[in-house]
């Protein structure tokens, strides 16, 4: 309810207001299972906020222009103001219901509040939006501080009793079989869980943020993205937050400045959205479309179930489906196995990510997956290829990570534990490891998938362009 630009207005006009939240499932991309779990504790906790305050949460299903001028209408409400998401989806929504309430006579306003920028004030000569991270994040910090955050209302006037759904009534947590046990251990969705972690973050984990970053075996990161997913928490209030926190303690300084270039991916990838509105199924740059992908739904399944053979992989997917998020450099080291070992093509991956991650975004989530394949803006070279081995070793030296993901694995000294495969039938047995058995062998020999992945990329490096 902070930083929430339209409600801040709302109250401000002094009148009665209903708080109204639409689940639109005609227009964008419908959220996975894991998104549609957060969303429903999220509305949860929203609820709870409104009530303290005095109002309640109304909500309705349907096409979101058709629904909220419905409303407006039914309840004879003066205006209706709501927050800008700078994305084609929306913008139609917000384009129809535009009309619908000037027909009606009603009021409508619109404030911004996702984005520290909007799309139209980073832009190059020709007008379009930057591709490279770099230049677009120094455009970004030319600007200078975005917007102070605004606070929550304090009281709410309590509108006419006003018809809606219940949320049990939308079916969005899972049911039969209930796999969300491991997403309920993991987190707390809502605003306060929000406000109370990026405080914890800044108290205990900015200072080493730049060592640790990259250590899936470490608390080294905010957890923060599904938060900032699903608006509890807004990049304002992290970006004033942060600042501040770092003038209070200059030692966070470059933890700090180094955790806003992360933000400042998140706006990347959602302004590229903006410019690609197809960035989930369409390559950025259009040789990638005779890529010679493979079809191969038995190395698919073994990759999504975590059993492709490769320790810090299978830890990686593992951890993905038992708490809906994965480590940042664990991402990248799944994703380029799926893409470049196994030459599967990037949208499967990128599915797999959006029905299972809690801060599944309509941004991040395609453009890092381009990023990855190298079909994206900015992207990683097709030809660097992680050796999952190394990168276990590098960024899991003691095998930490592995055995909390893998446990089957746990005996396995530091040494082996990241190639399981090269332990003597004694060291094996003394771990109660049987490759094949206990755990699957290597899916594929990495010397192998890489040059195959090269002679892949071969074929279509050619006519490279960004379009
Ligand atoms: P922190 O390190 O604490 O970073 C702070 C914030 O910066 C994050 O909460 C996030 O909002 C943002 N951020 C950090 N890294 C990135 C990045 N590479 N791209 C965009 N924003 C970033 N992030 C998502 O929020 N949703 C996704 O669907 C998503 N899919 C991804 C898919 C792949 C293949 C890869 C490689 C990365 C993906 N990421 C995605 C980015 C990144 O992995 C997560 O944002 C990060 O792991 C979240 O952890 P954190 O909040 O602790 O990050």
């Amino acid at each position: 309810m902070s930083d929430h630009p339209a409600l801040h207005a709302a109250v401000k006009a002094g009148a009665l207001v209903i708080c109204l939240y639409v689940l639109d499932e005609t227009a964008g991309r419908a959220p996975g299972g894991a998104a549609r779990w957060w969303l429903a504790q999220s509305l949860r906790a929203l609820g709870a906020e409104i009530i303290a305050r005095g109002g309640s949460l109304i909500l309705r299903r349907g096409a979101a222009a058709k629904v909220i001028s419905g409303l407006a209408r039914e309840s004879g409400a003066r205006a209706v103001y709501w927050n800008v998401i700078e994305q084609a989806p929306h913008k139609a929504v917000e384009s129809e219901l535009e009309a619908a309430l000037a027909k009606l006579g009603v009021d409508s306003q619109c404030f911004p509040g996702d984005l520290l920028a909007p799309p139209s004030a980073i832009r190059n000569k020709e007008g379009r939006g930057l591709r490279v991270f770099t230049p677009f994040w120094r455009r970004v910090l030319s600007l200078g501080d975005p917007p102070k955050p605004l606070p929550a209302p304090k009281q709410l006037h309590p509108a006419p009793t006003i018809a809606g759904d219940t949320l049990e009534s939308w079916r969005l947590e899972p049911a039969k079989p209930d796999w969300a046990g491991g997403l309920h251990e993991t987190w707390t969705p809502g605003e306060a869980a929000a406000h109370a972690r990026l405080r914890d973050f800044l108290k205990h984990t900015a200072r080493s943020y730049v060592g640790d970053r990259d250590r899936p075996d470490r608390e080294g990161t905010s957890g923060l993205s599904p938060h900032l997913r699903f608006g509890e928490l807004s990049p304002r209030q992290v970006w004033h937050t942060a600042r501040f926190a770092a003038a209070e303690d200059p030692a966070i300084g470059p933890g700090i400045e180094k955790f806003l270039s992360e933000l400042g991916w998140r706006e990347f990838c959602r302004h590229l959205l903006h410019d690609h509105p197809d960035l989930a199924t369409e390559n950025l740059q259009a040789n990638f479309d005779a890529f010679p992908w493979k079809r191969d739904k038995k190395a698919l399944a073994a990759w999504q179930r975590g059993a492709t053979g490769y320790p810090i992989v299978d830890a990686g997917l593992r951890e993905l489906w038992h708490t809906g998020v994965m480590h940042n450099r664990v991402r990248m080291v799944v994703a380029s196995f799926l893409v470049k070992h196994l030459l599967i093509d990037w949208r499967d991956g990128e599915s797999w990510f959006w029905d299972t991650l809690v801060d599944a975004d309509a941004g991040s989530n395609p453009a890092n997956w381009q990023w990855v394949a190298g079909c994206g803006a900015d992207a990683a070279p097709y030809f660097r290829v992680f050796n999952p081995t190394l990168q276990g070793e590098k960024f899991d030296p003691d095998g930490t990570y592995v055995r909390r993901w893998v446990p089957e694995l746990k005996e396995l000294p530091a040494k082996l534990i990241h190639q399981p495969w090269q332990a003597t039938p004694i060291e094996l047995a003394s771990a109660d490891v049987t490759l094949g058995k206990t755990y699957p062998k290597a899916i594929i020999d990495h010397t192998r998938g890489r040059e195959r992945a090269l002679a892949a990329y071969a074929k279509i490096r050619k006519g490279r362009a960004l379009l």
